[in-house]
């Protein structure tokens, strides 16, 4: 560990979901190390809390404009 930041990266469709395996929207890096990954579906559940913690949150669920894309599973 360097303690230098690493450049933000933007989400691919390799990023999926640690809690369904789709597509990550979202994600949140927390203060003591390590990142997660969420869909906008998790990631509207979990985003709040991680925010109160301190996490850092990079949310492009806004490029979720296709409006055929819903989760098969909950
Ligand atoms: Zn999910």
């Amino acid at each position: 560990m360097t303690g230098a930041l690493a450049p933000v990266k933007p989400l691919t469709a390799l990023d999926r979901c640690d809690r369904c395996g789709a597509q990550a929207y979202i994600r949140a890096t927390l203060p003591v190390g390590g990142e997660l990954l969420f869909c906008a579906h998790h990631g509207r559940q979990h985003i709040a809390a991680l925010r109160d913690k301190g996490a850092d949150i990079l949310d492009e669920s806004a490029r979720l404009s296709e409006p055929s894309i819903i989760a098969p599973n909950d």
